[in-house]
């Protein structure tokens, strides 16, 4: 086992990893910029170190730092967490270069699925369903970009290979316009991601998210932890999670499963995954795949009693998976709904001092905060202070235990979500299930 680790990330996430690290008797180094030195993680942890100022590219994405921190503390891996350098080719390799263990995929699938042109290739090589497209990156004749389009049948979505975090992408209803579309996409990917090829897919109209969890070793074994859906998004950013993804199609659902876990083992992956899928009419559609731990991680831990940060310390220490497809058991249901610092109206951060903070409880009732009473929540980084995960036997029980849980958190000094989620938690079409992703930006009229 991994002997010490750094978490090279902040806030909840920090705290999760730290707590997985203790659990199994791993000592911790907190980084942290200037402003975060009273983060709760940096208190609890064994060290910490200052990484520098509070910009994250002078800090949390400071590449050159968070390396000397390692060799400065002896450490034995690096934990990346979510967001910052999680999702970083580079980076993964040059900790591993510099003697650490990434606790995360090789680099080099780090980079095969950060270029979406290269996952969907790997995914259709191994039997991943795809969303039917471009096969590609869009080739420079005109007419064959049409041909291509008129094949896959409008409307079509021209999306860069590079792209992330919904940004790079752009519908096309007609003819007419699909070839300026391409150039501006084309246009905009350079100068976003310093990466200008673009491909193009079939526009699924009005589709779910949903998808799916796994780990795998590295070594030949991999298992799906079964699906989440998370078709509650503003501007592409998830807002409320579910675990099982309900009233799927059964047999497609088993299919898609295996085909991830087929697809794990292909690629040789390592560490914890999630492959993102649209579904619509009972049929799945790869997007993308995530090679690290996500925010909404804990949905799954709470149906499957696995607890996926541990697993991703096991995977880093050289161990082979601790459990087979068999042992994974899907149990109740959770629900996830994401606490932000922000005002309810107009979504702009609300960061400040918290006077007062009050969890919720009870049973079935998990909180992932980092906060905590008189803790000043700073303006620099992403604005999510807490997770409130509410488990139950049915989906009709956890999504009432979430309605109570809210109405139990009482955070004192600064704006927040709270109340969009009561709304949320008791809105007809959502406890009936199955909404899209379009559903919630139309329900707040954008
Ligand atoms: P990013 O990496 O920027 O998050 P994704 O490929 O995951 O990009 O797509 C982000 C979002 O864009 C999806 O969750 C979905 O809402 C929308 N989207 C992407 N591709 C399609 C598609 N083919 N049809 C419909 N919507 C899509």
């Amino acid at each position: 086992m991994l002997d010490k680790v750094l978490i090279a990330n902040r806030g909840e996430i920090a705290l999760r990893i730290l707590r997985a690290c203790k659990e199994l008797g791993i000592k911790t180094v907190a980084v942290h910029s200037k402003i975060d030195r009273e983060l709760l993680h940096v208190r609890l942890a064994d060290e910490s170190i200052c990484i520098g100022p509070n910009p994250s590219k002078d800090s949390y994405l400071n590449i050159p730092a968070l390396i000397s921190a390692a060799e400065l503390t002896d450490t034995s891996a690096i934990h990346p967490g979510y967001g910052f350098l999680a999702e970083n080719a580079d980076f993964a390799e040059q900790v591993e270069r510099s003697g650490f263990a990434f606790i995360g995929p090789k680099a080099e699938t780090i980079r095969l699925m950060g270029d979406k042109v290269s996952a969907i290739k790997a995914m259709r090589e191994a039997n991943v369903p795809t969303v039917p497209g471009s096969n590609g990156p869009v080739p420079s004749d005109p007419e064959a970009c049409m041909r291509i389009a008129r094949e896959i049948g409008y409307p079509v979505i021209v999306k860069a290979a590079a792209g992330g975090g919904g940004r790079g992408m752009r519908v096309v209803h007609n003819e007419g316009s699909l070839l300026k579309s391409i150039s501006i996409t084309q246009s905009e990917a350079g100068s976003y991601f310093g990466d200008s090829t673009v491909y193009m897919e079939k526009f699924l109209t009005n589709p779910r998210h949903v998808e799916v969890q796994v780990l795998a070793d590295g070594q030949g074994n991999a298992v799906h932890l079964y699906d989440r859906d998370c078709s509650l998004q503003r501007r592409h950013q998830k807002v409320l999670e579910e675990a099982p993804a309900p009233q799927l199609d059964p047999e497609s659902r088993a299919q898609c499963l295996k085909s991830c876990v087929d697809a794990c083992i292909k690629i040789g992956y390592r560490g914890a995954g999630t492959f993102e899928f649209l579904y619509e009419d009972g049929r799945f559609y790869f997007i993308e795949m995530n090679t690290r731990v996500q925010v909404e991680h804990p949905v799954t831990e709470m149906v499957t009693g696995i607890d996926i940060v541990k697993e991703q310390l096991r995977i880093a220490s050289g161990l082979p998976l601790s459990i087979t497809q068999a042992d994974v058991k899907l149990n109740g249901h959770a629900v996830e709904a994401r606490i932000n610092a922000e005002d309810p109206k107009t979504f702009m951060p609300s960061p400040g001092k918290v006077n007062y903070f009050h969890a919720p409880g009870g049973m079935g009732v998990r909180v992932d905060s980092h906060l905590y009473s008189g803790y000043t929540v700073p303006p620099t980084y992403d604005s999510m202070i807490a997770k409130i995960i509410c488990f139950a036997n049915t989906r009709e029980e956890a999504l009432k235990r979430l309605e109570v849980a809210l109405d139990e958190t009482f955070v004192d000094g600064i704006k927040t979500n709270i109340d969009l989620q009561k709304d949320l938690v008791t809105d007809s079409s959502f406890i009936a299930g199955g909404v899209n992703i379009h559903y919630l930006e139309k329900k707040l009229g954008l």
